[in-house]
């Protein structure tokens, strides 16, 4: 059984002619506050500033490549998440999309709680002190030692994530003389992609167990019988960078008709539900983001309306936003290199970065924008692609976009919305260092994660 819910729409990839491009802002000088953090703005003498702070100031005393992060945009964007969703639900900031000890103290002090999905995240949470029963544990192949890790530690719940989990899970728990805390990842056969979702039986996919066949409600009677676990709810997360509401809806209503099966047959009502992350940011213009106070509203409408029509109470409801905090707080800044006019095509203009830093372009076909932010120019727009400087002819940072036409060596730009899954998945190809990522707050500018070094690179390559 498959059926396509919603067409693809006007935006979807598959229907864009290739080498679509939007036309050129009417201003290239123009910052669109949808993809810019909130603090940046360009100052009187043209060039632009985060915090209060110049950006050829933050090159000068910093270097580029950096990843320049909008504290304030962060602790407000995260606040906004957290009174959205009140105190009848929790929000979980999923730090894979970007972790450091800086940012678990901001999340800390700001009231979310934190996923983690492996043993390193775990640890930079514990080490900046996060409260262990506020982390939540994920992953489809979490090792017997970072169980291990997690269940000593106390963290609040381990979202399991297949059968062998369950008993392996419990098990530990058990030899340790604990009940750990467990919610129960089910895939309910959405796919949900920016401005689509497509709602079948199964999912092909290696995350969670099936809703289909009667697998998770196996799973639940397995996990119920363990003593080692406290089963709390069930778990769906459907996609990433994600528009329409519709895809959460259905997601909602699968899972609260388990929750109302589990009622029938084990005279329980499960008390939390956890309807995942994947929430969609402007990368581009194009790009028209949810606020958070919408999302909770309807998330909160769906949940109590499905519930009422099973006779169920209304769960707990938990969410794990991590592009939508992090993503729109911070950019990369690059320095120019080299510009390199293609007659009848393009210009590919080099930078001192690539897909070291943002490998999300080469590896999702991801779209960026990107704004000269040293100078103002008036120069007529051109057609650029902005692409690295690694042995890769996929090595490209923004496939289309338009920058003024007298772009010269050593002029920064800067791609914005490059707060999520850039720094968190960069890589030292070509043995590249790794960018820093630079906190700014009221006039502030404070390194959280600094730039690697060759000695980094050598003390790994022991000879
Ligand atoms: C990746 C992930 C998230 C966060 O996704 P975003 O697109 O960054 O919001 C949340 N929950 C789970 C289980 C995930 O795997």
């Amino acid at each position: 059984m498959s059926r396509s819910a919603h067409p693809a729409g006007p935006r979807h990839a598959d229907v864009l002619p290739e080498g679509h491009y939007s036309a050129p802002a009417d201003d290239l000088n123009v910052l669109d506050p949808k993809v810019w953090a909130q603090t940046v703005t360009r100052t009187e003498d043209g060039s632009v500033s985060v915090g209060g702070i110049d950006v050829s100031t933050l090159a000068e005393q910093f270097g580029t490549p950096a990843y320049f992060l909008d504290e304030t945009d962060f602790r407000a964007r995260a606040r906004a998440w957290r009174t959205a969703f009140g105190h009848d639900a929790d929000v979980f900031y999923a730090g894979k999309a970007f972790l450091s000890r800086a940012v678990v103290r901001w999340l800390h002090e700001e009231g979310l709680n934190l996923d983690v999905c492996s043993g390193g995240e775990l640890a930079t949470a514990l080490s900046a002190g996060m409260p262990a029963d506020r982390i939540a544990f994920h992953g489809n192949n979490k090792s017997v030692a970072e169980i291990t890790r997690a269940v000593e530690a106390g963290v609040g719940r381990i979202v399991l994530d297949s059968f062998q989990e369950i008993v392996r899970v419990a098990h530990i728990a058990q030899s340790l003389g604990r009940r750990q805390r467990v919610q129960i990842r089910v895939t309910v056969g959405v796919e949900a992609h920016t401005h689509e979702f497509i709602a079948t039986a199964h999912e092909d996919q290696k995350f969670g167990i099936a809703l289909a066949d009667g697998q998770a409600a196996e799973a639940v009677r397995r996990a119920l019988a363990l003593d080692g676990l406290e089963v709390i709810g069930i778990h769906s997360h459907i996609g990433s960078q994600i528009f329409d509401m519709a895809g959460f809806e259905v997601a909602a209503r699968r899972v609260v008709s388990l929750l109302a099966a589990i009622r029938d047959e084990h005279g329980i009502e499960l008390p939390e539900i956890d309807l995942g992350g994947g929430l969609g940011i402007a990368y581009t213009s194009d790009d028209d983001p949810r606020e958070p106070h919408e999302i909770a509203k309807a998330l909160g409408e769906i949940v109590t309306r499905e519930c009422e029509a099973a006779k169920l109470r209304t769960p707990r409801i938990s969410v794990e936003p991590g592009r939508a905090i992090v993503g729109p707080t911070a950019f990369t800044l690059y320095e120019v290199g080299t510009i390199k006019p293609l007659e009848g095509l393009r210009t590919y203009v080099s930078v001192d970065g690539g897909m070291s830093d943002n490998i999300r372009t080469a590896l999702y076909d991801a779209e960026y924008s990107v704004a000269l932010v040293s100078r103002t120019s008036d120069a007529e727009p051109m057609l650029v692609r902005v692409v690295g400087k690694h042995c890769e002819s996929g090595d490209i940072v923004v496939k289309d976009a338009f920058l003024p036409s007298d772009l010269a060596p050593g002029d920064l730009i800067a791609v914005p919305a490059t707060g999520a899954y850039c720094r968190s998945m960069a890589s030292n190809y070509n043995h590249a260092l790794r960018p820093p990522v630079v906190a700014v707050r009221d006039g502030e500018a404070r390194v959280i994660v600094r730039r690697e070094t060759e000695e980094d690179l050598l003390r790994l390559d022991v000879g």
